[in-house]
């Protein structure tokens, strides 16, 4: 008997010209963290997300740490960041010395809450200490209430980083994620939409503050014959082989948008009516790329939790997991300070909350089985 292979969360999907472009970096000996495959994958991201210019990386994490050297978010600083997030959103900045304040979610987004980022502004404002950054996070794919969020940054002269990783291909306002803040951040690790195996991108409207992310990306070295620094960089420049699958999956994004599109439609449709199931809305006005698909159970109500859902799939060889644990709940951050929505969404998001296999690549047999056994879970 051979045993069916194992169903992922969210693995890579290559499909397209990826080994074409390998195939060129390798004929023109462009093997390095820079060539022709980095110019251009830099180029075609910032036209596909409407900014002046990108910077392509080796990780979003990486970017996420430009962004905030550029920021000069400095020890003791504090920034405000969304809590139910992956720690990558904040760490470079809390390992810069910053101290987060972490934000509870809005159940329409199940991102930032307008209300309980609003109240943390007026206490910040109160106490003269103004945040030196705001992290906006469009979670599995969801973006941001921008219409409410981004005023209230503004008004006060906050500049906003746009955690848009789990995002590329979302749109708000028919505007393409990435390119609302002062900074945009996407990921192309290898579970993301798509994806250079590991890498990232840095976005922004700002040229310079992107020249100047380019230039501590690659050991801030200064004009000079000799290795002169007059300040201290990174080596976080994404290799020319990688930004070779990368264009070729940015070709693809559109398509894998519509896929996991798909994948989530043909869920909501076969689990919608299961007791205590809601699945992750999509707010108006705005397009998820439904990285993953994602949804709660209310225990009360279906007399199942998720973990009851992991197990049973987990039994049968297939991944899926509970949503981000928010940050406030991380031992790490224990005495961090945290902005309620109005009850603690975030935790009842955590508590409740599951992701399904939501792969672009995943059949239609296989998602009839994770139903089957989603249903039977329910017993
Ligand atoms: C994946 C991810 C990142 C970090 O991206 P890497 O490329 O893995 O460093 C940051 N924020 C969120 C919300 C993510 O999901």
């Amino acid at each position: 008997m051979t045993e069916r292979k194992r169903i992922y969360l969210s693995p890579p999907h290559m499909g397209g010209r990826e080994m074409e472009y390998i195939q060129e970096a390798f004929d023109t000996n462009w093997i390095a963290p820079l060539g022709p495959h980095v110019d251009a994958f830099e180029r075609e991201c910032a036209e596909a997300a409407g900014v002046r210019a990108a910077l392509a990386l080796t990780s979003g994490t990486a970017a996420i740490c430009l962004a905030a050297r550029s920021l000069d978010v400095m020890p003791g600083d504090t920034f405000f960041c969304s809590s139910l997030t992956f720690i990558a959103s904040l760490a470079p900045l809390a390992q810069m010395g910053g101290v987060p304040v972490f934000i509870d979610s809005d159940p329409d987004t199940w991102n930032m809450s307008p209300l309980a980022l609003e109240r943390a502004l007026r206490d910040a404002e109160a106490s003269g200490r103004k945040p030196k950054a705001v992290i906006l996070v469009n979670l599995y794919g969801q973006p941001c209430d921008m219409g409410r969020l981004l005023p209230l940054c503004q008004r006060r002269g906050v500049p906003v980083i746009e955690d848009a990783a789990e995002s590329v291909g979302s749109l708000y306002g028919g505007r393409a994620t990435g390119s609302f803040g002062k900074f945009g951040v996407y990921s192309f690790n290898g579970n993301k939409i798509i994806t250079t195996s590991g890498g990232g991108m840095l976005l922004s409207d700002d040229e310079e503050s992107i020249a100047k992310a380019r230039f501590r990306s690659t050991q801030a070295r200064d004009e000079a014959p000799w290795y002169q620094h007059s300040e201290l960089g990174y080596n976080f420049r994404m290799s020319n082989i990688l930004a070779g699958v990368g264009r070729a999956q940015l070709e693809l994004l559109d398509d894998r948008v519509a896929k996991r599109r798909d994948v989530f439609a043909r869920y909501r449709e076969a689990l919608g009516d299961l007791p205590g199931v809601s699945f992750m809305p999509e707010a108006p006005n705005s397009r998820s790329n439904r990285w993953l698909s994602t949804l709660t159970i209310d225990p009360g109500v279906s007399g199942t939790t998720n973990l009851d859902v992991i197990d049973a799939l987990a039994a049968e060889n297939i991944e899926s997991r509970p949503v981000w644990k928010p940050m406030h709940m991380q031992p790490v951050f224990a005495d961090a300070k945290y902005y309620r929505h109005d009850g603690d969404e975030s935790r009842r998001l955590f508590e409740t909350g599951l992701c399904l296999p939501s792969g672009s690549n995943l059949s239609q047999e296989e998602q009839s089985l994770v139903i089957r056994l989603v249903r039977g879970a329910f017993r």
